[in-house]
């Protein structure tokens, strides 16, 4: 320690180099000066200052120090003394007491996620569909572009604490001088003020605002399928990335078709002389048109028949599930005289007891039960 020059100076570098910048300066600078190599007479005490300037730089807590106090601040914290009215005992109090909350609110943050639900028809969750969503979400400011501020002015540096984004108060008891530090109420943290506030967004740089975004919804989601559409969830803050937006899909139900998995189902509803006579069935499909096929004589309840092909769309692409037709056989009610009549000649062509309505079934088979 105990030169005169600048640390800056002596790497070569500006001001506000960045971390990366002062590395290399200092690489290139040591390969230059190191004794090894240079035997030139100024060689060696070249190569010492380069490596205390860049001890110095390459130390964020160090070079904090040295901007704002230079030498004298940096060897007074090194051997524990007071500078500036303060004490500080380490590195690490120097960085937290004048950058910590400055530098961890500056720092660029990711926009937060969106998530909305959207309501589709079966034949929209089938087939795809491009659908308007209504979304709410923070955008950036369009009147000042992010900066909060009036177009034509800009952002100056805060006048409670200087721009350091803190405020420190002096203590002082038997021990001796301590300093708190709390972040700047004026700029919260942020070093910098608005002193004309944009119009449109008061001076935040962002804006909630209701949209209507057109989602292409792809062929085969199912209830509860979740979309995300990168990028279009909130904005992100001082440069961070935006948040992703989720589409929660949300399916109606069908009044002909049930779905289940790749599969439809449709329920044919039958009278038992459909179902033992044979019958050509339309079946309606989820395009809106119709297809017929035979079920075959002596169908039974709950026997299902197969329209290939006519199903949901794989969501991966590549093939379709069935249409499946699920055979219902209504017993029928409410029977003419002569319907009755026919079925009784049905029942005596198989020769089956019945006992129509005289209503004494009951009684019987008590009888029968006990022999
Ligand atoms: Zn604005
Ligand atoms: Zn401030």
């Amino acid at each position: 320690m105990g030169t005169s020059k600048d640390y800056y100076q002596i790497l070569g570098v500006p001001r506000d180099a960045s971390a990366e910048e002062i590395k290399r300066a200092f690489r290139r600078l040591a390969m230059k000066y190191h004794p090894d190599r240079n035997k030139s007479p100024e060689a060696e005490s070249k190569f010492k200052e380069i490596n205390e300037a860049y001890e110095v730089l390459s130390n964020p807590d160090k070079r904090a120090v040295y901007d704002r106090y230079g030498h004298a601040g940096v060897e007074a914290v090194e051997r524990g003394q007071p500078f500036d009215g303060f004490r500080f005992t380490g590195w690490g109090d120097i960085f937290e007491a004048f950058f910590g909350a400055t530098i961890s609110q500056r720092r660029p943050q990711r926009g937060a996620d969106r998530r909305v639900s959207v309501e589709l028809e079966l034949e929209e969750a089938a087939f795809g569909c491009e659908k308007g969503v209504e979304i709410v979400r923070v955008e950036e400011c369009p009147r000042c572009g992010g900066s909060g501020c009036e177009p034509g002015s800009g952002p100056t540096a805060c006048p409670s604490c200087r721009g350091t984004g803190q405020v420190r108060r002096v203590h002082r008891n038997f021990f001796g001088q301590f300093i708190n530090v709390t972040t700047c109420p004026q700029c919260r943290g942020e070093g910098m003020v608005v002193l004309h506030p944009c119009g449109e967004c008061e001076g935040n740089g962002r804006l909630k605002r209701a949209r209507t975004l057109w989602v292409r919804i792809p062929p085969g989601v199912e209830d509860g399928t979740q979309l995300r559409l990168t990028g279009e969830g909130d904005v992100g803050l001082h440069g961070g990335p935006p948040g992703n937006l989720y589409i929660v899909v949300q399916v109606r139900q069908h009044p002909l078709f049930q779905r289940e998995g790749w599969d439809l189902i449709y329920p044919l509803e039958l009278n038992v002389a459909q179902a033992a006579l044979g019958y050509h069935a339309r079946i309606p499909t989820l395009e809106g048109q119709e297809e017929v096929i035979y079920i075959s004589p002596g169908t039974q309840h709950g026997q299902e028949f197969l329209l290939k092909g006519k199903g949901i769309p794989h969501l991966q692409g590549g093939g379709r599930g069935d249409l499946r037709v699920r055979v219902k056989v209504t017993v029928p009610k409410d029977l003419t005289p002569q319907q009755k009549a026919l079925l009784e000649a049905l029942a005596a062509s198989f020769g089956t007891p019945i006992d129509g309505d005289q209503g004494h079934g009951a009684k019987r088979q008590l009888l029968d039960a006990r022999g």
